[in-house]
């Protein structure tokens, strides 16, 4: 990849752009498909939303995607950048706000560029404009050749094809101070009420037990509070505590469940990075969740979807997949995964907070090799070899072939509870 420093700026300008609640210009067809859809659903539901972030003075970090190094055939090289930051999310019902909720977040981006020389580019590529094939440099000299729009390279790359959100499941020292404080109160009720109970006859008038009260809290609340900063200090045990009062399904999986993933696909001759697997199984879970129109879709295989993903507005992270299962059945290669997720549910005029655990069902066929820069709007015809952009159709629009994903990428067979 070319300059980091203009990833960089286009990182940020996305995540800007898309908290201001315009779709990102630096997205790529299916990503602005995605932010589209997911938007007509607010609308439906009558909801609007509002976003304030802090500064990222964490700075942005990126991880190259090593499968692509590998293969050294693609026409693009993708990037993933990531930065910290905090983020204020409100929900406004009828002009009202009726849900506020500030956290920490990690903001995913993938970012891929093309490697050739522009003028090279002879490769097919689907015009954004009505999604009709030409070769790449074309686009540049002529246009495309049914529309006749013209696009410039700059217009075209680099893109960002995919994003996501995970919160920061660390402790922070605002977490700390509310734990300290937490801790303080329940010493400062606890042991007054015993003072008080023990000493209530040898106090002879209620002047005397009003301030023995008070001073007794006042020194029980301090001694708690040292305490609980002590405790505090020792990041594993209020991790602990934290896991078990708001996610007490996930203690620590994390790495175990990465390796585990990681050695199982290279088991299956799925030289898939972890990184690559966890943005796809995500990009496929809202794609398809928060799309009402999701029969459309070529990656949504699913027969009965539980009603209660029409209520969903947002989806965030939680760090964690956990493999359940992998099995290969005619050379398709079928994975259970379980997914943690925090969810945003719009309910009878409420925005209700959950955290869930889904289970979803994914297949391949692994006579076809996966390629980690597939893009779904830009496919070949397996019949006529015709390319077309397959983000919400599944037929070949040139010989009317229906479009079969599995050969390329992912299909979902199903998302539960
Ligand atoms: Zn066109
Ligand atoms: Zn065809």
């Amino acid at each position: 990849m070319g300059n980091n420093r203009n990833y960089e700026e286009l990182y940020r300008n996305f995540y800007r752009d898309l908290y201001n609640n315009s779709v990102p210009n630096y997205a790529n067809q299916e990503l602005k498909y995605y932010i589209n859809s997911r938007k007509k659903r607010l609308e439906m539901l009558n909801l609007k939303e509002e976003h304030d972030i802090d500064s990222d003075n964490s700075g942005i970090h990126s991880s190259n995607n090593k499968f692509s190094e590998i293969v050294g055939i693609s026409k693009y090289n993708s990037k993933n950048y990531y930065s910290c930051f905090n983020r204020t999310k409100k929900y406004i019902n009828e002009g009202k706000v009726i849900y506020k909720k500030k956290e920490r977040i990690y903001f995913f981006e993938t970012i891929y560029d093309i490697l050739d020389k522009p003028n090279k580019s002879n490769f097919l590529y689907n015009c954004p404009n009505c999604g009709a094939p030409s070769e790449l440099k074309e686009l540049e000299a002529d246009g495309c050749k049914y529309c006749g729009t013209k696009f410039i390279m700059d217009d075209l790359f680099p893109r960002v094809s995919n994003y996501y959100t995970m919160l920061d499941m660390n402790v922070s020292l605002e977490d700390r101070k509310k734990f300290m404080i937490k801790c303080g109160f329940l010493s400062g009720i606890v042991l007054t009420t015993w003072f008080y109970f023990s000493n209530n006859e040898s106090i002879p008038n209620i002047v005397a037990k009003i301030i023995s009260i008070i001073i007794v809290f006042a020194i029980t609340y301090l001694v708690g509070t040292f305490i609980g900063a002590m405790l505090s200090f020792n990041n594993m045990l209020l991790k602990t505590i934290k896991s078990i009062s708001i996610n007490s399904d996930i203690i620590s999986i994390n790495q175990s469940s990465k390796d585990e993933i990681n050695k199982t696909l290279k088991q299956y001759n799925l030289n898939l990075e972890y990184e690559y697997f966890e943005s796809k199984v995500l990009s496929l879970i809202r794609n398809i969740l928060l799309n009402d129109d999701r029969n459309s879709l070529p990656q949504n295989n699913i027969k009965d979807l539980d009603k209660r993903f029409d209520n969903l507005v947002d989806i965030v992270y939680r760090q964690v997949m956990k493999l359940k299962d992998i099995s290969v059945i005619d050379n398709k290669i079928v994975i259970n995964m379980y997914v943690y997720l925090n969810n945003d549910y719009f309910i009878d005029g409420k925005i209700v907070n959950k955290n869930d655990c889904l289970l979803v069902t994914m297949r391949h066929n692994n006579d076809y090799k996966i390629d980690t820069e597939f893009l779904l709007s830009a496919v070949n015809c397996k019949n006529c070899g015709g390319s077309f952009d397959a983000t919400h159709q599944k037929k070949c629009p040139y010989c009317g072939t229906p479009y079969d994903l599995e050969k390329d990428d992912w299909v979902v067979d199903n998302i539960q509870y």
